[in-house]
């Protein structure tokens, strides 16, 4: 069965997800970056929008909040600790809340995963098998540490780690050709991380995502998610981690990537 999602491009490399409802005929908004591309997307196809789902604060990921909720009077789903940060937020979420707006016909929990931001959000839709998971993790990467530590996003990156392999990971960005080039630099002899280069890079000739990934691809191709990994220790070592803990190892890895 295709995924009920739909990913449309904004901005240079975001994407704004749809999560349709079973019927099809409604969706709610995730991360919408700016709206012009995301109203154009729902007036073609008839989709009634039901609610915008924030991951983080990042104009990247709220710039098109005011204006589609201004269009559709649209709730808004984001962090409680980012109330200020979220414009025009109505429902103030907490770890462990589930999301069920009215119509969408799908149940999503909330996890706080920190780290890129001090509150950033997961939406998991386990019954559905979908992981929208902003900017913490990408297909092959993770966010930037802006506002939280190495123990946060490490912890973070474990807890989406433990999902079952076959859940679709959706993410804020179009980062995967450069994030596989970075994982083959720390695993130059990884078959999987190669393989799956080849892959995206001949998709983006095309014009076309790279998403979403799974949660099993990820543990095969994502240098920061395999802190277990004889490979990526030893690489960690060369960039000065100090020893083997995975947070550690996370943040030899991930200072090493913002360097790459
Ligand atoms: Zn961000
Ligand atoms: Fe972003």
């Amino acid at each position: 069965m295709e995924p009920p999602v739909a990913l449309i491009p904004a901005l240079r490399d975001n994407y704004v997800a749809l999560l349709h409802s079973p019927d099809g005929r409604s969706v709610a908004i995730i991360d919408p970056s700016e709206s012009e591309p995301v109203a154009r997307y729902l007036e073609s196809r008839g989709l009634q929008p039901l609610a915008i789902f924030n991951t983080h604060h990042h104009p990247d990921h709220v710039g098109g909040n005011r204006e589609l909720q201004k269009a559709y009077d649209l709730p808004v789903y984001g962090a409680a600790a980012d109330r200020d940060r979220i414009p025009g937020l109505t429902h103030p979420m907490y770890e462990g809340d589930r999301i069920t707006p009215a119509g969408l016909d799908r149940l999503g929990v909330v996890w706080d995963i920190p780290g890129h931001t001090r509150a950033h959000t997961a939406f998991v839709f386990a019954d559905d098998g979908l992981l929208f998971a902003g900017d913490t993790l990408f297909a092959a990467g993770c966010g930037r540490l802006f506002e939280g530590t190495p123990d946060q996003m490490q912890a973070s990156l474990a807890r989406l780690r433990e999902l079952p392999d076959e859940t679709r990971l959706y993410c804020g960005h179009e980062y995967t050709v450069n994030n596989l080039r970075f994982a083959q630099a720390v695993e130059p002899d990884n078959p999987t991380i190669k393989k799956k280069l080849a892959w995206a890079v001949e998709l983006r000739r095309q014009g076309e995502p790279t998403l979403p990934s799974t949660i099993g691809e990820e543990k095969q191709t994502n240098p920061f998610l395999r802190w277990n990994e004889t490979a990526v220790k030893n690489a960690s070592r060369q960039k000065g981690a100090l020893d083997d803990d995975p947070v550690s190892v996370f943040a030899a890895v991930r200072e090493w990537k913002d360097r790459f």
